[in-house]
């Protein structure tokens, strides 16, 4: 068999816990030659393939019931290129670590999602994304990409190579693992920044009323809404030439155990067992949330830890119906039994050219539920998911949803591309998955 070591990590659990997988086998490749052989040899053995990231998808996205590739040990930077200001990094590495280097040599990504656990193909391929900004999702940052496809063959994806490529570019981008398995990826990055963040809680109306200006006067705006109440918090981060002004230890300790979910965690568990008491504990939270104004690191600005296990649902809905779809969310919540004390929390896009990405071609907003990962999530997201269909939602390829190829083939323009592709680059199916199955078609 393949050259990568066979390891006894037969068992595999995403973040959140809601999907497992028992693979018949596991290996840890380090580069693209034992990424091909493996491949090859599954083949031989009619084993399907997957190789897995950080496990941080909510869905069963990355489960594989035969060769389950690990990330550890593809990774690294391999090559930075300063006149072209890119870097091209192995498909397994985290972004925490990618950021620490690009810090280090002086660069920083454009953008990042609110945390930084994932290895960087599985953040691109299922669109992970911030707020605001030139691009969102971390695919639109990529400048190329290398992959290996269902025989064995290790090809490139540029935006300038020829047809093939081209079309590899396009598709793998956000490939949510179908077409291949990554191996390196390109970024393109920018000279480090610092970011300065401003928090600071506002009125639902304001927020609502004044979206528009708040995305357009800042480089990445965000808010968090608070079920049950008329309170948002807001978070704005634009960029600065003033030296950085981190928090103190001890104010950063004491806000991430607001900003990281803990306090929402621990109101889920009370609301568990006595539901009256979430609406007058969310309008405590609300209340709670103080401003506060910092600077750092552009990474360490838009990441934070989590430190509650949660299950998430988020939609990507067209950018001039966003806060009519969260009004109407907003409503649906209020006439529900539900006790929901997990703040919805909303970001924006740019529109952008990546076939798969939930921005493509339409500036968009996100609005992302979450429920405690011992709270059944169906009811609450089930029902805010119908309404958000009902603006055209397209949902995150990561998180939470009930769509599948039928229904999503009409909300994406390069669909059919898409599907071809993978018939070109994995006639077999030697990726697939029953998630895959279910959002792409068998
Ligand atoms: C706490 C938390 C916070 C989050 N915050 C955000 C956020 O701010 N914004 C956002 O958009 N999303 C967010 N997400 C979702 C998350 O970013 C995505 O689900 C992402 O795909 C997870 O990356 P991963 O490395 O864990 O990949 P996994 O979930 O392990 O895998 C995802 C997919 O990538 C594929 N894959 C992995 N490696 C390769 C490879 N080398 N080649 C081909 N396919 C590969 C897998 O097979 C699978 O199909 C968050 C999730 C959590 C749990």
């Amino acid at each position: 068999m393949a050259r990568a070591s066979a390891t006894s990590w037969r068992s595999w659990r995403n973040w959140s816990g809601l999907a497992s997988a028992h693979p018949t086998q596991v290996m840890a490749p380090t580069s693209a030659d034992e990424v091909a052989d493996a491949v090859v040899a599954a083949g031989t053995h009619e084993l399907r393939v997957k190789m897995v990231g950080s496990g941080h998808s909510f869905t069963d996205i990355a489960v594989t019931d035969g060769l389950l590739l690990r990330p550890d040990r593809l990774v690294g930077i391999r090559t930075v290129d300063r006149d072209a200001m890119t870097v091209t990094v192995l498909a397994g590495t985290p972004l925490h670590l990618l950021n620490e280097r690009l810090h280090g040599l002086g660069l920083a990504l454009h953008n990042m999602g609110d945390v930084d656990r994932q290895t960087v193909a599985g953040a691109i391929s299922t669109g992970t994304h911030g707020t605001g900004g030139t691009w969102a999702s971390l695919a639109a940052q990529v400048a190329a990409l290398e992959l290996v496809t269902g025989d064995g063959s290790l090809v490139h994806g540029r935006p300038d190579g020829g047809d093939d490529e081209r079309r590899v570019f396009e598709g793998a981008r956000i490939g949510l693992g179908a077409l291949g398995v990554l191996t390196a990826v390109t970024f393109r990055v920018e000279p480090a920044f610092t970011l300065e963040a401003v928090e600071e809680p506002m009125a639902w109306d304001e927020v609502v009323d004044r979206f528009d200006e708040l995305a357009a006067d800042n480089h990445y705006f965000e808010a968090y809404w608070f079920p049950h109440t008329d309170r948002m918090l807001t978070k704005r981060n634009n960029r600065t030439v003033d030296d950085a002004e981190p928090l103190s230890r001890l104010r950063s300790l004491v806000d991430d155990v607001l900003l990281s979910y803990t306090v929402f965690g621990a109101l889920n568990r009370v609301g568990n067992v006595a539901p009256g008491t979430i609406r007058p504990l969310n309008q405590v939270a609300a209340r709670a949330l103080s401003a506060r104004t910092f600077s750092d690191a552009s990474h360490r600005v838009f990441t934070s830890p989590r430190r509650v296990v949660f299950r998430e649902m988020e939609y990507a809905v067209p950018r001039e119906v966003g806060m009519q779809a969260l009004t109407e969310v907003r409503a649906l919540v209020e006439q529900r039994d539900w006790r929901i004390s997990f703040p919805v929390e909303l970001r924006h896009a740019p529109a952008d050219d990546v076939w798969l990405s939930t921005a493509h071609d339409r500036a968009s907003v996100y609005l992302a539920f979450h429920v405690n990962a011992q709270t059944d999530h169906r009811a609450y997201f089930e029902d805010v998911e119908r309404v958000l269909r009902g603006y055209d939602g397209r949902p995150h390829w990561g998180k939470l949803h009930t769509r599948s190829a039928a229904d999503l083939a009409p909300a994406y323009p390069h669909f059919a591309d898409f599907v071809a592709l993978r018939d070109r680059l994995d006639p077999d199916r030697r990726f697939a998955n029953r998630y895959l199955d279910r959002v792409l078609g068998s």
